[in-house]
Order: structure tokens, then sequence, then C-alpha cells
């Protein structure tokens, strides 16, 4: 067999595999096998050592072992289905054989009347006695040896035999011993120096610890490899894209900052350069601006989408919710007003006939910048020269929607993405691995880290206390009353008690917001609140994300251990926007477990958004991180981005490596489609992956 053929045999639908028809196909699918090589991924549980022998009166029920035993008396019914059994002796005790679906002649071929035998299977206990019921070794004693040796035991599906599934894996690893080694010797240095197929065949035929040992690192390498292989052929094809480049000079930018009241962050200086970089070039950019909540990404966008309309182009910016459009407008023709740039906004809300307007507007380019929901994208808008699309608030877009976003916008488009979300460093690649990344982790200097504290839920007097002090000094207050049960109707009641409670206390100072409110009162709720008219707003955790509210220093966060970190730090960073002292403070029910101690300890201990995702998914796991599941990348099936961050940092520089060389690429398609990532290109209509 060459390369490329035992290449095609390892991705290959399991039933190539001798032996394995229609009944054998459907268990294995139990276990999630269907092509060849996923019998590799399936890693044995424990290894027995039958070479001890066990003296009868030795044997455990349960347990598998290994016996030397005399034949000494058959039984062979005649009533079909009963099993035929076997009784064996040793100078300790005796044990029954008993065997299913056998012929008598195969028995006393194995078994022959007086002679010693070596026997190896499951100790089993029925009517007082041992048994071994369809025993898996029986040799005679001059082939002891054959047995001797550790052998795998696999975590499988009943009705999958052992024996035959131990065959299968043999009979793959024998093939890929031949499988030449496609990493060169550097990254084979660097990830432990073993070889694809020896890793495969020690982590098959030993105990190996299993996160750590080089053999599995070098099976997650390339798992990992894969994954980046695939997001690095999506950026390639939208890098493909050629637009014209956008010409403008830094006057616009000047004159933004000016009009400032605060100065503008390392960060955020950065990422203006590097989009402006992007914006200037002959490529399309597709990037993402992700930072934390409150580190100022709106002035970065606007100044960008300012850049943009000096020249000569026009922007559309997309926020999800009516309210965070309308503060984007605000913004927006704050800044931009003055330099003789028209803004618009266009919602659900907006009434027909100036929409029409609006429509013609654009067409004529007497717009520069659009802002609205993803009304904006509708099939009747057309631009007169549409050169940036900026997406607020976007964690729920996956890769396809960015290749089909990356289209839409025309000609000469650029697209920015912005998310508060923040990612585990480890992630980043693995998430976003397909746009350019801008990263804004510094805080604005005059903000204060939020004060978090946590107190139990019978300490709620102290709360309205510490709650009645703010409002004097004209703070605001959220009170959040998170959805906990599966049921709408019961986490409305807990946030309607609360409202009710709070009311009592604070006449006409408390507004409600929750599910079952239409958009349009839950905007006039937020309204009241944005505009000081009420001073305490109680909710479901339905406050959209990216709304400023620079009066609110106060949250408080009812059954806070039932929320994961990240979260808690999102809702969390709704306050404390000005330059006010901010509190956060977690409710619990007593009885708090490890873990939700744990994350309050965390919360209290740090603002940093980015480190606690990092924390947040060494306690949680990564699948569970939030924007993973959206991504549209498949998860590990053997890598985990906790236990091999280092791996993930090689292949990071590997990718880089494997991207000047183009040529390099189709070497590793073999590892696209072993690891299961082809649909991800299919489906994005790249071209097809095949194997040549
Ligand atoms: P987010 O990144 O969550 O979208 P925003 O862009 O809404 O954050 O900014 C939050 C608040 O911080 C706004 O009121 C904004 O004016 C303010 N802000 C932005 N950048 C700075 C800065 N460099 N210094 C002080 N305040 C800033
Ligand atoms: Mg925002």
């Amino acid at each position: 067999m060459n390369q490329k053929d035992i290449q095609n045999f390892l991705v290959s639908d399991v039933k190539l595999l001798p032996g394995v028809g229609n009944k054998i196909k459907s268990l294995l699918k139990k276990k999630k096998i269907d092509k060849v090589s996923d019998l590799l991924w399936n890693f044995p549980r424990d290894f027995i050592d039958r070479t001890n022998l066990k003296k009868l009166n030795q044997l455990k029920v349960g347990e598998i072992m290994t016996i030397k035993v005399k034949v000494i008396k058959y039984n062979f019914p005649r009533i079909k289905n009963l099993p035929n059994r076997v009784k064996c002796v040793d100078d300790s005790g005796d044990i029954e054989l008993v065997f299913f679906n056998s012929r008598e002649g195969y028995i006393r071929k194995i078994l022959p009347l007086n002679e010693q035998v070596v026997i190896s299977g499951k100790i089993g206990y029925f009517r007082n006695k041992y048994q071994i019921t369809n025993p898996t070794y029986v040799v005679p004693l001059e082939k002891q040896n054959d047995i001797n040796k550790q052998m795998a035991q696999y975590p499988l599906t009943d009705g999958l035999n052992e024996k035959v599934y131990r065959n299968l894996v043999e009979t793959v690893l024998k093939k890929i011993s031949n499988l030449k080694e496609w990493h060169n010797t550097d990254i084979l240095h660097k990830i432990g120096n073993v070889t694809w197929s020896n890793s495969l065949t020690q982590l098959h035929s030993k105990k190996e610890n299993e996160f750590n040992s080089n053999y599995y690192r070098r099976i997650a390498y390339d798992e990992i490899l894969a994954n980046l292989l695939v997001l690095s052929q999506v950026r390639k094809v939208i890098k493909k894209n050629k637009k014209k480049n956008k010409v403008f000079n830094n006057l616009v930018y000047r004159k933004i900052i000016s009009s400032l009241n605060f100065t503008l962050t390392t960060d955020q200086e950065k990422a203006i350069k590097e989009i402006n970089k992007d914006l200037e070039s002959e490529r399309k950019m597709l990037r993402i601006l992700q930072g934390d909540v409150g580190s100022g990404k709106t002035i970065v966008s606007l100044i960008c989408a300012a850049n943009t309309i000096s020249s000569n182009y026009q922007t559309a910016l997309m926020a999800p919710t009516e309210i965070l459009c309308k503060q984007h407008f605000e913004l927006a023709k704050h800044l931009l007003k003055p330099l003789g740039m028209n803004v618009e906004i266009i919602t659900g809300k907006t009434k027909i006939n100036l929409k029409k307007k609006i429509y013609k507007n654009l067409s004529d380019g007497k717009i520069d910048l659009l802002i609205g929901t993803h009304a904006i994208f509708q099939k009747n808008i057309s631009f007169e020269n549409l050169g940036l699309v900026i997406i607020d608030e976007q964690h729920k877009f996956g890769v396809k929607q960015r290749i089909q976003l990356s289209k839409k916008g025309g000609l000469n488009c650029d697209i920015l993405l912005m998310s508060a979300t923040p990612i585990p460093r480890t992630l980043v690649m693995t998430v976003y691995g397909d746009m350019d990344v801008s990263k804004i982790e510094e805080k604005p200097s005059n903000r204060k880290d939020i004060l978090t504290l946590s107190k139990p839920e019978e300490k709620i007097h102290e709360i309205l206390n510490f709650i009645k002090k703010e409002i004097l000094n004209e703070n605001q207050v959220f009170w959040v009353c998170p959805l906990i049960e599966e049921s709408k109707n019961f986490d409305y009641a807990a946030a309607k008690n609360k409202f009710k409670l709070l009311s009592n206390q604070f006449k006409g100072e408390v507004g409600l917001i929750h599910g079952s409110l239409s958009q349009e009162e839950k905007s006039a709720v937020l309204y009241n609140f944005l505009n000081k008219k009420i001073s305490i707003l109680v909710s479901t955790t339905v406050i959209e994300v990216g709304i400023d509210f620079p009066n609110a220093n106060v949250i408080i966060i009812e059954n806070s251990n039932k929320f994961g970190l990240s979260q808690l730090h999102q809702l969390r960073g709704r306050v404390g926007r000005g330059n006010k002292k901010a509190t956060c403070i977690l409710l619990y029910k007593k009885n708090l477990s490890a873990n939700a101690k744990k994350r309050i300890k965390i919360l209290k201990s740090t603002n940093n958004g980015f480190l606690i995702a990092e924390e947040d998914m060494k306690l949680r796991g990564f699948g569970d991180i939030v924007g993973y599941q959206q991504s549209g990348i498949k998860n590990f099936k053997i890598a985990d981005p906790i236990h091999h961050k280092d791996l993930f940092d090689i292949a990071y520089k590997n990718i880089k490596e494997i991207e000047m060389n183009e040529k390099n690429f189709s070497k590793y398609n073999f590892l696209v489609k072993l690891f299961d990532k082809v649909d991800v290109i299919n489906e994005i209509n790249l071209e097809k992956v095949t194997l040549d």
C-alpha cells in the first residue's frame, strides 16, 4: 500500500474492514465510530494482565482472570438454545465454562478431556459456583505464551465483542505502521519527538498518562493543527477578495479625538491603527474587535467609520436592538455631524415614509453612516457605495455566517465585528482563526474596579439599607433575578415578587423588565431608567448587552451561584461606566458548592474579563465557553485547550509557516479529513477537500 492508499483507508467507512457487516457497523456507530480512523481515537480504558495465573480459590467475581485447569467433564444438552458446559478443576477448586452458540465438536477440540488448558475470561458466579461464560482465551499449555501480554480493554457498547473489536484495532494499527511522518524535524522535536503511528501504537498497547504523555500530545497536536488548517483555508478565501483601497489622512481622526472629553487608551489607539491598515489595503478586511464590556469599542468603530467616509465610502453599523442603535446614533451624530457627515438611523419602528426617504438618500449617496438593526440588510436597501460594515455584539455569528457576510457587503466592503465576550487566549485562534483579531484589554483610565461582594439571601435587609443610601446619592441600581428554572413563568414570578417588595420600599422608583414584555414595552422601561425617571430596574437577565447606563452604579444579582463566571462578569459590566465607585452584590442561597465558592472568589479578585474567561474555562471545560458552540467549529476529540495550551502555541506558529508555502497545504488535507473538519469547509463552499 502506498501512502495515499493508507490515508484513504483511514478515512474510509469502517465497513471496509474485514468482518464488519451491518450489525457491527451499527454497534460501532453507537460509539461514534464511522470511519476506520475513529477506531484509533477510542483509547483503551484499562489494560489487564492476563499473565498472572490464579488458583481457583483466589478468584474474584467480575474480574478478568487467567487460570490453569484440567478439563474433567462435558455437558452437552440436546435442547436447542441451552449452553454447552464444561467442568474444570485445579488442586484448589472447580469452575464451570459456559458456551453459548457453540458446537460440541469445537468444544471437544479446544478443551480435550483430562488435558490441562489455560483459560482467560471474566469470572462469574452462579448457583454457588464459579463460572466463565464464553471465555476470551482457551489455549493448550504449550501455547500459554500467546496470552502473555497486556491486553487493552476498550470502553465498548453491549453486544460488541472485545476480541472482535481488538482485532479491528490491530488491523488498523498494522496498516498505519507504514505511514510516513508528515511533520518536519523541527516541529517533531517541539512536540516530543514521537511519530504519529508509533504514538497510536503506544496508546493502544500500554497504559499512558492520557493528557500529558508525549504520545497523547502528539495526536492532540495534529487535531489542533487540523482545526487551524480549516480556519486558515477560510481566511485565505476571504483574503483573496480584492477591493479598492481606501485613502484618508489623519485629519478626521484628530478632529474627533479633540472633541472627546477623554483620551483614548493605548489599546484603543492600537486597534484603530490595525483597522486603518486594513482599510487602506487592497484586501477585504474581516476583523473582530474584542474587548471587555465598557472597554470603549464604539468610539474605535466610529473613528474607523469616519475614515471610511472621508475616503468617499458609506458605512453601515448594525446593532442587535433599537435602544442600542439609538445610543450609537446619538454618539455618531455628536462626533460626525461637525465633520459634515450625514448620519441616519433605521429600525423596525421607523415609519414607512421615512424609511423610503432614507432608502432613496442612501442609494443617492446622501447618507454617510446608516445605523440600524438587522433591518439594514433587507433586500430593498441599496447603498451607493458601501465601504464598511460594522456589526456590534455579534457573538452569535459562526464561521459560516461570517463568510456569507463577507460576500454580502459588495465589492469594496470591509467588515468589522465587535464582541464583548472575552475568549481564553488559547481559543482565540480556534474560534476566530478565520478573522484578524484586535483586542482592547486595557480599561479607560478613569474607570474604577467594580467592588464585588457576596451575601446570603437572608441578609437582604442590609442590601436594602445599602441601596437606600445609593439612591439618596442619585445613583441607580440594577436588580437582576435571572432565569433559573426552565419555565418562563416561574422566572417572571420571582422578578415580579422582587418588584413588589422593592416598590413598597421605594415608591415610584422601581421598574420591571422581563422576557414576556414586548420590545416596545421593554424599551419604554429602559428609557425611563436611562433618563433617570426611576432608580431601580428589576429584570430577568434580558438587559441587552452594550447599552451604556452611565449612572448605574449598583448591580445585585440573585441566585448568582447558578451562573458561570463569564456570565456573571458580563452582568457586572453593566455598571461602573462613570467615574463613581460601583458595586456588584452577588446574592446566593445557603450551601454554596465548592465550585460556586471558587467562582465568587475569582469575581471578587479581578475585573479582567480575559483572565476570567481563562478561569471559566478551567472550571467548566472549553466546550462551555461562550461563543464556542456557535463558532461552527467542531469540538475536539482529543486535544484539550486547558492541558495542551503549549501545543496550541506551537500550532499557531506552525500554521503561519504552512501558510507561507501554498504547496504545503495539500500535504495536510489528510489531517483535515482525519479529524472530521471537512464539512466545515464544504459547508462554506470552499473547494471541496480531496486527497491529492
Ligand atoms: P463597549 O466596549 O462595551 O462597547 P462603549 O464603547 O459603550 O464600551 O464605552 C463605554 C463608555 O466608556 C462610553 O460611555 C464611552 O464614552 C466611554 N469611553 C470610551 N473610551 C473611553 C476612554 N478612553 N476614556 C474614558 N471613557 C471612555
Ligand atoms: Mg458596545
